[in-house]
């Protein structure tokens, strides 16, 4: 687990979100990863003109969305069922809908205005959340039949690589599966790829250190 960032330069951080802008063009969305950074450095973040974060934990969003409640929060980390009560009302959009028991809960705390996206584990790696692609019909038909929400796209973490061209082929693979079934989002690229991923047509980038760490 990498240290809390502390201390964040709204200057610097200005400057690295231009950089990432300048590279994904201007019709994606970037949402800033902030598992690593703690509440008080929110005004910071907001002053470096950051809009949308994206949250991991459901205890951690309430914190944030409880001190800063003028940004928008995303859901981007591992959807437990029993946090989607939690977690409904304070985002606009949910990333990783990828269980039948998160499904059944938003059924209960979903809302029609609420962005839903599946995460699918688009390389089908042993023990990874997300749902299979094979399942991926099935499993959009339940959700769209729960109306928790508007089912607006997918999202995906390919596997771990260490040179950006390597996501290339997942990313394409997961452009597929969105396009043969209309859904217009696609959620996928972080620090090391967003620009593999852009070319590949994501629509959204969810981007943590490039922004927010120091560089050298
Ligand atoms: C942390 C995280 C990111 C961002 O990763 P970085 O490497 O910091 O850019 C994106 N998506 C998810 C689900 C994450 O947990």
């Amino acid at each position: 687990m990498a240290d809390l960032i502390r201390g964040l330069d709204p200057a610097r951080v200005r400057v690295a979100l231009a950089e990432v802008r300048e590279t994904v063009g201007p019709a994606v969305e970037i949402v800033v990863a902030t598992k690593y950074l703690p509440v008080e450095e929110l005004p910071a973040l907001r002053e470096a003109g950051v809009t949308a974060l994206g949250e991991n934990r459901a205890q951690d969003l309430q914190a944030k969305h409880g001190a800063q409640p003028d940004l928008a929060y995303e859901f981007i980390g591992h959807l437990q069922s029993r946090k989607v009560r939690q977690v409904a009302p304070l985002v606009r959009r949910i990333h990783s809908v990828a269980s039948d028991s998160a499904v059944t809960q938003l059924i209960r705390h979903g809302r029609a205005d609420l962005e839903l996206l599946v995460e699918v584990n688009i390389a089908a790696q042993e023990g990874k959340s997300g749902v299979a692609p094979g399942d991926l019909d099935a499993f959009l038909e339940r959700l769209r039949g729960a109306e928790g929400g508007e089912v607006a796209g997918l999202m995906a973490m390919p596997p771990l690589a260490t040179k950006a061209q390597d996501s290339r082929r997942w990313f394409a693979a997961l452009r597929g599966l969105a396009a043969d079934r209309g859904l217009r989002h696609l959620s996928m690229g972080t620090s090391q790829d967003f620009a593999v991923a852009a070319q590949e047509g994501a629509t959204i980038v969810r981007i943590g250190g490039r922004i927010l760490s120091p560089r050298g």
